[in-house]
């Protein structure tokens, strides 16, 4: 072949990746087409101009423009020309107005004609990425009610419970468990038993807007609600309405001796986290206001 710079040109444009190539001051020797037409359609003010353009103080830059990605590919960069680590690897997102996307950053050094130099691709992970959240997200559900299970349930609550010792905010946790459901299902058989409780799940979807509430399937037929920053008495408003809706759906229970239609118990518990005490704590004290609703007569919360 005569001209093989021009064909390995014509293959390395052909490539879907982002590739530089930099020396090790960090001013790029090469890029691609990719690399080019990338930059110009996610507006980039750099277009045809890249040849001497400093990466590195680039990517300094960015980071004193609160892009803390900027600042860990600097440092990446930095280790690889200094030695300290063979090769950078390094996953970030870089979403556009459109699109989620994520791209994979690798960085590895090259010798040519005794000058070092290092070869800087970006290749999209956005597919794999994608699927790994819809495979996070599905784990944390509950595979009957389509709310978050008992697994995503236990991570939240500490997560928030932590929060809100930070900021001394308060956090109320209720736990919900339907009156006679056993009654329910002898009457109306299992299955029906399950509608039932993807109506409550959904009901339950309307009570939690804010990223600090979380509603989830505590296990079998009862359910959790955790709602962070909330005061008792806000608690205690929001939960009665809740009582008042799982009444207004109007499922008929004609087996149960307390009401002929379905109907809840909840247990509520506020607390102000402190050091040393622990979120279990609160499940505890809504426990035992749980069985206190049960035991004065069902279909009401206590707390
Ligand atoms: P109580 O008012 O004391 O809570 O009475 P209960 O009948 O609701 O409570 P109990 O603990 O005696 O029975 C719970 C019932 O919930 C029995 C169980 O079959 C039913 N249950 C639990 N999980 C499911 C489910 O996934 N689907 C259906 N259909 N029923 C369930
Ligand atoms: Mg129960
Ligand atoms: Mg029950």
């Amino acid at each position: 072949m005569k001209d093989i710079k021009g064909f390995l040109s014509l293959i390395l444009d052909s490539i879907a990746d982002h590739i530089t190539v930099i020396d090790s001051t960090g001013t790029i020797q090469y890029v691609n087409k990719s690399w080019t037409a990338f930059a110009a359609q996610n507006g980039c003010l750099i277009k045809e101009t890249w040849l001497g353009v400093n990466y590195i103080e680039a990517c300094d830059k960015a980071s004193e423009v609160h892009d803390d990605y900027g600042a860990q590919v600097a440092q990446g960069i930095r280790s690889v020309i200094d030695q300290t680590i063979e090769s950078f690897y390094f996953e970030y997102p870089c979403h556009s107005p459109k699109q989620n996307r994520w791209f994979m950053m690798r960085v590895t050094p090259l010798v040519f004609e005794q000058v070092p130099y290092f070869v800087i691709s970006h290749h999209n992970i956005s597919e794999r990425k994608l699927a790994e959240e819809k495979v996070r997200n599905l784990a944390r559900m509950d595979g009957l009610t389509n709310i978050a299970n008992r697994r995503y349930f236990d991570e939240f609550l500490n997560a928030e419970w932590r929060r809100c010792l930070r900021l001394e905010l308060p956090i109320s946790l209720a736990i919900i468990d339907l009156d006679h459901f056993k009654l329910l299902n002898d009457t109306y058989g299992h299955q029906h038993g399950d509608q039932c409780l993807i109506k409550i799940g959904q009901l339950l979807k309307q009570f939690v807007n804010r990223s600090s509430d979380i509603c989830a399937r505590y296990g079998g037929e009862e359910f959790a609600i955790v709602l962070g920053n909330t005061s008792l008495t806000d608690a205690q408003t929001l939960l009665g309405s809740l009582l008042e809706e799982i009444a207004h759906l109007d499922i008929a229970n004609p087996s149960s001796t307390t009401q002929s239609y379905l109907t809840a118990s909840i247990g509520l518990s506020t607390i102000y986290p402190s050091f040393g005490a622990h979120e279990r704590i609160l499940i505890h004290q809504a426990d035992n206001m749980l069985y206190k609703a049960k035991k004065r007569g069902r279909n009401r919360l206590e707390s």
